[in-house]
């Protein structure tokens, strides 16, 4: 079980590893408390990923955050991808995941080897620290869910 992570009164004191805005600062704050923030439409009730700033199904940029399960499947996956933030190569696999409410979210993959990628592989969220204390999530593989098909 892994101890409350403190979170400081005002916000963050060091740079962080992440791209955070204040439009994002929201999921960076649902992931120090180990959430992980979908948006869903005001308008329409339809959810996008964090980073998608408009509704796909009807264009509006309104939005409320909402807690998604943190489960979903493999789409696709690069190894050795450029990080978009740095340039600088990643050497952990990085994934598209299909969440279970719908949305597509790019995520590092961790706790698996790449010739283990296979698509609509269960993927559950977990939550790393980077190199300057900042929290993020990320996906492993999900044996909870791996039988369960057919
Ligand atoms: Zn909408």
């Amino acid at each position: 079980m892994n101890p409350p992570i403190q979170e400081s009164p005002d916000g963050p004191t060091s740079e962080v590893s992440v791209y955070r805005s204040d439009s994002s600062a929201a999921f960076f704050d649902g992931a120090a408390r180990e959430a992980l923030l979908v948006k869903q439409c005001t308008e329409c009730g339809h959810l996008r990923a964090a980073r998608r700033s408009v509704c796909r199904r009807c264009g509006s940029p309104e939005y409320a955050w909402r807690d998604a399960a943190g489960t979903g499947t493999l789409i696709t996956w690069a190894v050795n991808a450029a990080s978009p933030s740095s340039g600088r190569g990643l050497s952990q696999p990085f994934g598209l995941i299909e969440l279970a409410e719908g949305p597509w979210l790019e995520s590092l993959l961790v706790g698996v080897e790449s010739k283990d990628l296979y698509e609509g592989a269960p993927f559950a969220v977990t939550f790393v620290r980077g190199p300057d204390g900042d929290v993020f999530p990320a996906f492993r593989p999900s044996p909870s869910t791996a039988g369960d098909h057919g």
